[in-house]
């Protein structure tokens, strides 16, 4: 089954990918720079924080970091993958049951792989 979308509206979600992908990438790049140097700091403190009490902070706040960059990742991911499927033509089809997505859905989520009934089905 291939998509029954027109080349226009592809092509606007592709525009609207592109743009969730250069954000992405932003966010990605920013964060990869403090991590950088809150490992930095971690590297050039005393060996004795881990038995510290008062040390969690820096580990919450690198979990935190952690946390944010890895969203940023699997957004990465995800835009790629629609991205993939708008070149192949498979863009907009639910990859579980095959259906078409709503458009609707897809202007709320660009990156969407499911209709909303099996979204709703998966969890
Ligand atoms: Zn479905």
């Amino acid at each position: 089954m291939s998509t029954t979308m027109t080349p226009t509206q592809l092509e606007r979600f592709q525009v609207k990918l592109l743009k969730e992908r250069a954000d992405a990438e932003e966010r990605f790049a920013e964060f990869g720079d403090v991590m950088s140097e809150v490992r930095a700091a971690r590297s050039g403190a005393s060996a004795d924080d881990e038995h510290d009490p008062e040390g969690p902070t820096m580990t919450q706040e690198w979990s935190q970091r952690s946390a944010v960059l890895a969203d940023a990742r699997a957004e990465l991911s995800n835009v790629d993958r629609a991205l993939a499927r708008i070149a192949d033509g498979t863009y907009g089809i639910c990859s579980r049951c095959g259906k078409r997505i709503a458009v609707a859905r897809l202007e709320a989520r660009p990156t969407a792989e499911l209709c909303i009934d099996c979204a709703r089905l998966v969890g």
